[in-house]
């Protein structure tokens, strides 16, 4: 993995054998590369990955329609049939782990560490569940069928991770789906085309498109598309919210976030400092559900952020290839530029920033990790989504306080609070208006709970028993004919 020499050859092999170009991947096989294309970069060196294409209203229409001509076949495998299918994708992403785990890296400028134990381990783990609950769905589920062709759009910040929380659900629910990956990182995607290919995959259940946020348009307005599944932007959540609204399509959106991350004077300290780096700099912030609002109690904040500042001294930003680096390089330039320009914005409101690290590498789109004290409640970085490695911090001093704070917010994705009073961690945190509350931890996910938000935060469930109800619809009609005695 990383560094080593295999794992980039191993990439560039597979580059290569498309040519470092790419079409569509529609009706079980990939397009010619469309007249209109553009490039997929490495944030670390502004290296040309790979050619993409910028698909049209006719590839889109063409995609759906594949999936429509689809998806009865798909639904009348049963679900045990479908389940062999989403096990022999899990086992193939497990058995191209590295491949993934290196070609996300190179593409989003995530850790190696973390496409590695994260990403891709959750992606696989996450068709291995729900191939569970494909053979289950006769038994557990009775009085429901599939929706038919679901459009899902998805962004840059766990490419492949979000494909899986999409593709997973809804074909062991027996959809077929068109899946636009965001359009800095769609290689991942890309991979998974061909895997589906190499499982056997029924032709046409899963359609790959790349393009810009108009393709996602396109998908989501499509007459033929009954379910839209989106995860990106509140921005962009509210446009589909009104494209889709008076359709009778099916909508679940997962959008932004400004988690409050809780410490109480009695918490565990060192215990605490390291959860926050976890909260707020794994995958360089750049997660929706990220501690981003660091509210400490006001008798340890002192001693707390010198600990914390004295933490971030000694974490490394460096190659996302490189296997010892904590930090490595936000997704893209016009990222970059927004997380500088709201820092700016930050001090120029009178917050005082904190840098960890006084050498980034030279060129790529580096940031180092930031922490900004002199906040108030009504600023704009304690309301806004920063969405890079940028850490907030207030204080508070009493409890009530502390809930205060948290749900002053449009958002309620999550939570994490940490003390050594249990009585006082169950008080706090059913006040706290948030999809998913963490006690003394944070950024744990299993296919196995059900993730999403409050607010502005988006509505819906991916994961868990609730995500499979998104993908499927009442039909008692069905299930009363098939009751009644012959
Ligand atoms: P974005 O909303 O601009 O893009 C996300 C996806 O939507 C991309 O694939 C993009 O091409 C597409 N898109 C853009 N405009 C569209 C339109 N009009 N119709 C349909 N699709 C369109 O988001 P971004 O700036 O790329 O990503 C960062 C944001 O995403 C952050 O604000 C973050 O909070 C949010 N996010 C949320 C979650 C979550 O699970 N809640 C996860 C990741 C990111």
């Amino acid at each position: 993995y990383g560094t080593a020499p295999e794992s980039a050859s191993e990439v560039n092999a597979w580059l290569d054998r498309h040519d470092r170009t790419f079409g569509l991947f529609i009706g079980g096989a990939f397009t010619k590369p469309g007249k209109a294309c553009f490039d997929s970069v490495n944030p670390a060196n502004g290296e040309v990955l790979a050619s993409l294409t910028e698909a049209t209203a006719k590839d889109v229409d063409a995609a759906v329609k594949a999936a429509s001509k689809a998806q009865k076949g798909w639904a009348a495998l049963g679900g045990a049939g479908r389940a062999r299918h989403l096990y022999a994708l899990a086992r193939l992403i497990q058995k191209h782990a590295r491949l993934f785990a290196v070609l996300e890296s190179l593409d989003n400028g995530k850790p190696i560490r973390e496409s590695r134990d994260a990403d891709i381990p959750l992606a696989a783990r996450h068709f291995y569940h729900h191939a569970g609950w494909a053979q289950l769905v006769e038994s557990e589920m009775q009085g429901y069928e599939p929706i038919g062709v679901a459009g899902q759009v998805i962004p840059w910040n766990f490419p492949f991770l979000m494909l899986a929380w999409k593709i997973a659900p809804a074909l062991a629910m027996g959809n077929a789906v068109v899946l636009k990956p965001a359009e800095y990182t769609s290689l991942t995607a890309l991979l998974f085309a061909e895997i589906c290919v190499e499982a056997g995959l029924t032709e046409g259940v899963v359609n790959i498109v790349t393009g810009h946020g108009p393709v996602g348009a396109m998908i989501a307005e499509h007459k033929d598309v009954a379910k839209v599944a989106f995860t990106g932007s509140t921005r962009v959540g509210r446009i589909l919210r009104e494209q889709t609204a008076g359709t009778g399509k099916k909508l679940t959106l997962e959008l932004g976030g400004k988690s409050p991350f809780i410490v109480f004077d009695d918490a565990d300290m060192d215990s605490a400092i390291e959860g926050i780096v976890d909260a707020i700099w794994f995958n360089q912030g750049q997660v929706c559900c990220a501690g981003s609002r660091l509210l400490v109690q006001e008798n340890i904040a002192e001693t707390f952020h010198d600990r914390l500042r004295l933490r971030m001294q000694s974490l490394r930003v460096g190659d996302p290839l490189d296997k010892s680096i904590d930090i490595g390089c936000v997704v893209d330039p016009v990222q970059h530029k927004q997380i500088t320009a709201m820092v700016d914005q930050g001090v120029a409101e009178g917050a005082t920033a904190f840098r960890g690290e006084a050498s980034l590498p030279e060129n790529g789109c580096y940031y180092p990790p930031t922490l900004l004290t002199g906040i108030e409640a009504g600023d704009t970085l304690a309301q806004e989504e920063i969405f890079g490695p940028v850490l907030v911090s207030m204080n508070f001093r009493t409890p009530a306080e502390a809930v205060q704070l948290a749900n002053n917010s449009r958002y309620g994705l999550a939570a994490s609070v940490w003390t050594e009073n249990i009585n006082l961690a169950l008080g706090v945190a059913p006040q706290i208006k948030a999809g998913v509350i963490w006690v003394n931890c944070t950024n744990q996910f299993d296919a196995a709970a059900g993730f999403g938000g409050y607010r502005e935060s988006g509505f819906g469930r991916e994961g868990g028993r609730e995500g499979l109800y998104e993908y499927v619809k009442p039909s008692y009609l069905k299930s009363l004919k098939d009751a009644a005695p012959a």
